[in-house]
């Protein structure tokens, strides 16, 4: 844990949270500036910055805990999706650096969209698919 990390303070009590859900893992709470009704974060008790950070069983305990949620919101808010989003690294737009898993449900004209790049309509070249896969893959 860390002193400077708002996530870590409410897991140690010092700041409040309205908590929908508690393990010896994790736990869930509203996020205090929620892009919708009802906008959870999962967030593990281990204080780790990037989703690589944590082992693969704190991990999938998380994204567990997001899909049981995103049924919950369905169901309770009546949202009509769920959007989960890790922002992973400060250029995926992390604000705070513990990792954790937004669950965002979504409502007709709840103004939240995605913007892609200018060039997203121009097809990638199987050539340049096939390089990068490479990249990946070496
Ligand atoms: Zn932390």
């Amino acid at each position: 844990m860390t002193d400077q990390c708002v996530f870590c303070e409410i897991l140690r009590g010092d700041s409040p949270a309205t908590f929908v859900h508690q393990d010896d893992t994790v736990v869930a709470f509203m996020d205090i500036q929620p892009i919708s009704k009802g906008h959870i974060l999962v967030v593990p008790r281990e204080h780790a910055v990037l989703m690589s950070d944590v082992n693969e069983t704190t991990a999938m305990r998380a994204f567990r805990v997001a899909r049981e949620l995103a049924a919950v919101v369905r169901e309770k808010l009546g949202a009509g999706g769920v959007n989960l989003f890790v922002a992973d690294g400060e250029i995926a737009f992390q604000d705070v650096p513990h990792f954790h898993v937004h669950v965002i449900p979504r409502y007709p004209n709840d103004g939240f969209s995605l913007t892609f790049p200018p060039d997203y309509n121009k097809p990638t070249s199987r050539a340049e698919l096939e390089a990068i896969a490479s990249a990946i893959l070496s």
